[in-house]
C-alpha cells in the first residue's frame, strides 16, 4: 500500500481530516459526492491508498482498479441510475483537466450526457 501522502486533499479525506459526504467505505476503497456535482449523481471512488492517477493504479494495484469499477456499478444500481445509464470517468493528467493527484473514479448519472466530452 502507498502511505498517505500528507499534502494530498483525498488522503485527508480519507484520514477523515477533511469533511465529505462518504456513500460507501471498505478496507480498501471509499466513495463520497463530488463537492461540485455536475450530474444530479456525481460521486467520486478512491482507492483508499495514495496512487497518483488511474495508470498508477493500475501497475500498483489492478484488482483495486477492477473494485473501483464494481463498486461504481453497484452504486449506480442504488443511485437508481443503472437502468438510465452513467459514465465512469478518470481524468489523467493536465490537459484532461485532473484537478487532485490521487485516483479517482467519477461516477456520474441521472441525465443525459453530451459526446464527444467538451
Ligand atoms: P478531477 O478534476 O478529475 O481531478 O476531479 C476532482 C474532483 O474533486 C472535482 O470534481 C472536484 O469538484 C472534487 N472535489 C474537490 N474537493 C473535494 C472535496 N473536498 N469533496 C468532494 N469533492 C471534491
Amino acid at each position: 500500500m502507498t502511505a498517505r501522502r500528507s499534502d494530498c486533499l483525498f488522503c485527508g479525506i480519507v484520514a477523515g481530516d477533511v469533511p465529505a459526504n462518504v456513500v460507501r467505505r471498505d478496507e480498501q476503497s471509499m466513495a463520497f459526492r463530488d463537492i461540485n456535482p455536475q450530474a444530479p449523481t456525481h460521486i467520486l471512488l478512491i482507492p483508499l491508498a495514495h496512487h497518483t492517477d488511474a495508470s498508477a493504479l493500475a501497475a500498483e494495484d489492478p484488482h483495486q482498479l477492477a473494485d473501483l469499477v464494481t463498486a461504481a456499478a453497484e452504486l449506480a444500481e442504488s443511485e437508481g441510475i443503472a437502468g438510465s445509464g452513467y459514465r465512469l470517468v478518470f481524468n489523467t493528467g493536465h490537459d484532461a483537466g485532473q484537478s487532485v493527484p490521487h485516483a479517482h473514479l467519477h461516477l456520474l448519472g441521472g441525465r443525459t450526457m453530451a459526446w464527444p466530452p467538451g
